[in-house]
């Protein structure tokens, strides 16, 4: 692979033949800032924020722009910045940015470039073009597309990664507006509910519908673990509120998911907070089941699985196991199957 040896910022660096400006200056800790680029999707160059000075003169967006030798490259500058700034007004001016009333409201890409370049909200006269709202069709994912900036993230992360291929641009200039499949609410569409799509939107445009009412983003704790539901082992980033309640659930970047999730992984974990769990063992008596002591429970299990086991052998007996328990429990389980009772037959729900 050709090398390529440029300068960042007055920084010697070295990149590959094929690679844009953006990838490498991302390799060697550069921000620069960007809001249709998404490194796990395919470039387009539509926002025009990651614009960076070539050689002194030329202006480029360097998500596109690959890297040549002896390139000379400037991240910002005076005229980059009131550039980017006249940019993000123009998106402010566009849509409904009141961050009050939205639940992307510290932890929105727009917003902290906003406050990043201390952009006012313009007074000038424009046309705002009232969007639709749709909070109510789908329990998975709520959406408003007057927060929506149309950089395309969720039509590329729903038709390159998720192949389910929902989201489309349609119209042109400042008709252009988002639809799922052919113009249908989204909750009446082919969406499969992986939340893909909302976790790559930049914006409040596209948000997870449990979140609602859970506490305001920045209180939000995060801690990495591996979903329980199928053998691929997906790192997820579990989110909780001051409260210890589980608010919403995103893939891990660094996991064998390379980020993604199914809709189980994503929207499958309300079971944690339910008032329906049980808590206490029960053992039917008269025909109805009755709390008992964990002693109780267990001698009576044991009893009931020897007596089926002298009777009729341990083939006799089968374990049916929940992904709803951790990975170590399931284990224990199938273990206690085959080296206590003595047979094979053990199954998971997940495996279905
Ligand atoms: S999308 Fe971002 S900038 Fe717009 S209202 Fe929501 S938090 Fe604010
Ligand atoms: S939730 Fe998944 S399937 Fe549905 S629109 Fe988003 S990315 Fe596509
Ligand atoms: S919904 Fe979000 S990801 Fe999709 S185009 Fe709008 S701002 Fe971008």
């Amino acid at each position: 692979m050709e090398k390529i040896t440029l300068t960042i910022d007055g920084k010697e660096v070295t990149g590959i033949a094929g690679q844009t400006i953006m990838e490498v200056a991302r390799e060697n800790g550069f921000h620069i800032p960007h809001l249709c680029y998404h490194p796990k999707l395919s470039k387009t160059g539509a926002c025009r924020l990651c614009i960076v000075r070539i050689n002194n003169t030329m202006l480029k967006a360097s998500c596109t722009e690959p890297v040549v030798s002896d390139m000379k490259v400037i991240t910002e500058d005076e005229g980059i910045k009131s550039i980017r700034k006249w940019l993000l007004g123009l998106i402010l001016m566009e849509g409904d940015h009141n961050c009050l009333y939205c639940d992307a409201d510290g932890d929105c890409q727009l917003q902290a470039y906003v406050k990043t370049y201390e952009v006012e909200q313009s007074k000038e006269d424009f046309p705002v073009i009232e969007r639709e709202i749709d909070y109510i069709t789908s329990n998975a994912i709520k959406r408003n597309e007057n927060r929506c900036i149309l950089c395309g993230r969720c039509v590329r992360a729903c038709k390159e990664i998720q192949v389910s291929n929902v989201w489309g641009l349609c119209e042109r200039g400042s008709s252009t507006h988002l639809i799922a499949d052919d113009d249908k609410k989204i909750g009446e569409s082919t969406c499969v509910k992986c939340g893909t799509c909302v976790q790559y939107c930049p914006t409040g445009a596209l948000t997870f519908q449990p979140v609602l009412g859970k506490g305001p983003n920045w209180e939000l704790k995060k801690e990495s673990s591996i979903c329980i539901y199928c053998g691929v082992g997906c790192k997820i980033d579990f989110y909780t509120n001051k409260e210890g309640l589980l608010v919403k659930t995103m893939g891990h970047e660094d996991g064998p998911n390379d980020g993604h999730l199914c809709v189980k992984g994503r929207f499958g974990f309300d079971f944690v907070q339910s008032p329906k769990r049980l808590t206490k063992p029960l053992i039917k008596k008269e025909g109805q089941f009755q709390e008992v002591g964990w002693n109780e429970a267990l001698d009576f299990v044991a009893q009931k699985l020897s007596a089926a086991k002298e009777q009729f052998g341990p083939d006799s007996i089968a374990g049916l196991s929940s992904a709803k328990c951790t990975n170590e429990e399931n284990y224990v389980m199938q273990k206690f199957m085959r080296s206590v009772i003595g047979t094979n037959n053990i199954d998971h729900c997940a495996r279905l």
